[in-house]
């Protein structure tokens, strides 16, 4: 192989990246083995888990380290909520990215954070959505009678009669 062309040469030793890696599909002499690729992955893996905790935490400065319900303020519980709960309409359009990286994205391009998001705690967020508002702003009945138990057998008949 001494009197080959230099690229000759190059492809006698290179490797295609495989898919999945950057450059997937060019030449390399870099070995993309089995072992690089599990190096590469956890690399991008911890980068992500950066990137997202510091996309978390600016879009918890903008709109409030506290609960807008109940007062919490452990960030651990903390959340972003679409405030019309039209969280489902964006779900769909951005199938692959939660709502941080959606926000964090758009704010980038715009420059404009929008103003119907607010922080809630993951309980008020998950209460949300058996009912427009969170129970603890709904009234409490003050009348025991107003909850009604049934009894299995009850319910039995409820369901076949
Ligand atoms: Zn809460
Ligand atoms: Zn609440």
């Amino acid at each position: 192989m001494a009197d080959a062309a230099p690229a000759e040469r190059l492809k006698a030793v290179a490797t295609r990246i495989p898919a999945g890696a950057p450059g997937a599909g060019q030449f390399t002499c870099i070995p993309h083995d089995d072992a690089w690729l599990a190096r590469h992955k956890a690399k991008r893996a911890a980068s992500n888990a950066v990137w997202n905790q510091r996309a978390r935490n600016a879009c918890l400065n903008h709109y409030g380290r506290v609960c807008a319900c109940c007062g919490e303020t452990d960030m651990r519980f903390l959340t972003l909520d679409h405030v019309n709960g039209d969280g489902n309409a964006q779900r769909k359009t951005h199938t692959s990215l939660n709502l941080v990286q959606v926000l964090v994205k758009q704010v980038r391009e715009t420059g404009i954070w929008p103003n119907d998001l607010q922080t809630l705690c993951y309980n008020c967020n998950m209460a949300k959505r058996t009912g427009p508002v969170c129970p603890h702003k709904r009234p409490v009945p003050d009348e025991p009678d107003a909850i009604v138990l049934f009894t299995i057998e009850e319910v039995l008949e409820l369901c076949h009669g």
